[in-house]
């Protein structure tokens, strides 16, 4: 509640300012295919989203090797520049939902292709009857969990960027997986960690570990999606058991930098959610663009 009504007034701010905004010229510049990472011409680590030599027979990258992330995945959009990167800075300026609106449904475009691979049953009707309906197998949620903003930066800039892209994400996604359910669910608050420009990989994450934690809201919507989840499997016992649902959960951001936040994100969200009896089969992060500091 205070969340939408800090929003709401940084919207007026925004509009006081009288500040244009920039979505029109950015969504035709995405549209156009500027910087796609879903694009044949870029190969990147299912990992860490980061572009990866062509030549390169291994999966994963090196640095995905050597530390393997607590994620199956990471769906990125693009990278920090060009027509996407312009999209971000500009959406991280000023309050502009329209922008994440438009840019929602392309990243759950990009995510709906990757657990589509990964999990073909998802691309099924699953109350299809007939021949290819997945409707023996256990109902699957793809639950979208937006990285928390801190209070002053939802103030300041008078939105909640990762809210309002998975938000948007939610629609696409039920649409192009019409095998799984699509929830966005934000039940995650953020204790102010200063600014994490300028630090190593490690300090990051040292300077976020345990500064998120779940919301009293939060907390209620949980709980509320865990007796929602948990009354899909109906019927006796064994049925029960075997219709126990399927949860990918879904980091959502607009940058990924280095992952610390993302990391954190997955820590508190896994705690919050096992206490509200909710246990993801796996975790996924979906993010507008990727920061690829090797180029620094
Ligand atoms: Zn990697």
């Amino acid at each position: 509640m205070i969340r939408a009504a800090c929003a709401a007034i940084g919207a007026s701010l925004g509009a006081l300012l009288q500040l244009r905004s920039p979505v029109a010229a950015v969504a035709n510049a995405l549209a156009a295919g500027e910087d796609d990472f879903g694009s044949a011409s870029v190969t990147v680590c299912p990992l860490c989203a980061l572009p990866r030599g062509k030549q390169s027979l291994e999966p994963v990258c090196p640095s995905c090797r050597a530390e393997p992330p607590p994620w199956r995945a990471m769906v990125a959009l693009g990278p920090y520049e060009g027509a996407i990167g312009s999209a971000v800075r500009q959406l991280k300026a000023g309050p502009w939902p329209e922008l994440g609106g438009a840019l929602g449904p392309m990243l759950a475009t990009q995510l709906a292709r990757r657990l589509g691979a990964m999990m073909p049953g998802l691309l099924v009707p699953r109350r299809a009857s007939g021949s290819g309906s997945n409707v023996d197998n256990p109902p699957v949620t793809v639950l979208l969990v937006p990285v928390p903003t801190h209070l002053s930066r939802v103030v300041w800039r008078g939105i909640d960027h990762p809210r309002v892209i998975a938000a948007a994400m939610r629609g696409e996604l039920a649409r192009q997986l019409p095998g799984a359910d699509a929830e966005a669910c934000a039940f995650l608050t953020r204790k102010w960690g200063g600014k994490q420009q300028g630090y190593s990989a490690w300090r990051r994450r040292r300077r976020l570990t345990n500064t998120m934690r779940v919301s009293v809201l939060g907390a209620l919507r949980l709980r509320l999606l865990g007796s929602r989840l948990g009354q899909r499997g109906v019927g006796n016992a064994k049925r029960r058991a075997a219709a126990r649902p399927v949860i990918v959960a879904v980091v959502v951001d607009d940058v990924v930098t280095t992952g610390s936040t993302a990391r954190e994100t997955l820590r508190a969200g896994r705690a919050a959610l096992r206490r509200a009896g909710i246990r993801p089969t796996m975790w996924v992060v979906a993010t507008v663009t990727r920061v690829d500091l090797r180029s620094e």
